[in-house]
């Protein structure tokens, strides 16, 4: 059992991604993919992440998050495989137990990391956030 995370985007996905999987329920085997939407070709990349890792690790659920998730939340709830959708405003509690509010420092490199897709190191897309 593990939790396993994807990022796509930038640095600050790649700390919220730690903060996600430190709070998650132990015991329990997911994916996290943290999407990003500054362009199509970063949306067609967390696509195609939520589709490895249904190959890779099917046992374990997938959680879609990050600002695809927020901006098309329906498109990746149909994807096979995916169990959870969730927007950034609850982003960094999306697998956490209802009475934990996690802090917004991440956590270090606790957890195993299967890639980082850098896409830019900030955002002018503010809608997302
Ligand atoms: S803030 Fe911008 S660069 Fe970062 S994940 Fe969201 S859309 Fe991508």
């Amino acid at each position: 059992m593990s939790v396993e995370t994807i990022t796509l985007g930038c640095r600050l996905n790649f700390a919220e991604s730690e903060t996600i999987a430190r709070t998650a329920p132990r015991g329990e085997d997911w994916v996290v993919v943290n999407s990003c939407a500054v362009t199509a070709e970063a949306v067609r990349q967390t696509r195609q992440a939520i589709r490895r890792a249904r190959r890779e690790r099917p046992d374990a659920r997938i959680l879609v998050t990050g600002c695809a998730a927020e901006l098309d939340p329906g498109s990746f709830a149909t994807m096979p495989g995916v169990e959870r959708v969730v927007g950034n405003t609850h982003k960094l509690s999306s697998l956490a137990p209802g009475d934990v509010m996690p802090p917004l420092v991440p956590a270090g490199l606790m957890h195993k990391v299967k890639s980082f897709v850098a896409v830019q190191t900030g955002c002018d897309h503010a809608v997302t956030r």
